[in-house]
């Protein structure tokens, strides 16, 4: 019986050394906190993937002189040059982030996110995170922060990319569930945002009924009197390591 015991306590805990070694985390980024009379402001963070603008989001961003942080990946850059001829033309709205090099989750073990082959390797991570920032590099920019594909990391892979030098950019507000919301579920979603969310979304989707929410709920935040800040505007403060 004592041996059973042992054999069983032994599987049980040998199950939970693989599971930490796999554990993913999704960090959370907030804005530091303000003084309680201070106009509530939040992070517009996109995400452009793959793909196309989404010339709705933009266009309202610009008319409206709202600022947004934008993570591209590399193969989005090539893509949509003219996208970037806008964005490069309007620095006091936009800052551009690494999402990149090929959409690959940062993920320095083998394995499937959403169905997604993560990097797979800590050689694979740094191609991606490096691949992404060269792109960046390569329009005249200089990128801070980085958000790999899906948002998860394992916590060794926030470590490396650490090391190379840039913050990992978290999120408190999931704006658009990955541009596959309603339009009135991502309207509601941000436009519940508070004093201090990092809010994510897309702009590479145009056909998505999501980026109509979207755009709402930016006005309906501008209508409330929120205040909108780039990432490098603000104080942040992000979970599992991330940013301090
Ligand atoms: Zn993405």
């Amino acid at each position: 019986m004592k041996t059973l015991l042992a054999t069983l306590l032994m599987v049980v805990s040998t199950g939970h050394a693989c599971l930490a070694a796999t554990r993913l985390v999704e960090p959370e980024l907030k804005l530091e906190k303000q003084e309680k009379a201070a106009v509530p402001r939040v992070a517009l963070t996109f995400d452009a993937c793959s793909g196309k603008t989404d010339e709705r989001i933009l266009s309202t961003l610009i008319d409206n002189d709202i600022p947004a942080t934008i993570f591209v990946t590399a193969r989005w850059l090539k893509r949509n040059d003219a996208t970037v001829t806008v964005l490069k033309a309007h620095p006091d709205l936009f800052e551009i982030e690494n999402h990149g090099a090929k959409h690959v989750p940062a993920v320095d073990r083998p394995m499937l996110i959403y169905g997604i082959p993560a990097a797979g390797s800590p050689r694979a991570v740094e191609a991606e995170v490096a691949g992404g920032a060269a792109a960046i590099v390569e329009q005249g920019l200089a990128p801070h922060w980085f958000r790999g594909a899906t948002a998860k990391y394992s916590l060794s892979s926030i470590g490396q990319i650490r090391q190379m030098g840039f913050r990992v950019a978290g999120y408190s507000v999931n704006g658009d569930g990955g541009s596959l919301l309603g339009a009135s579920a991502a309207e509601k979603r941000i436009a519940a945002a508070k004093d201090g969310d990092v809010i994510i979304a897309h702009i590479n989707q145009p056909t998505h009924a999501a980026g109509t929410g979207v755009v709402k709920g930016i006005l309906d935040l501008k209508a409330k009197g929120y205040a909108f800040v780039r990432l490098d505007e603000a104080t942040e403060d992000g979970s599992d390591d991330t940013t301090n």
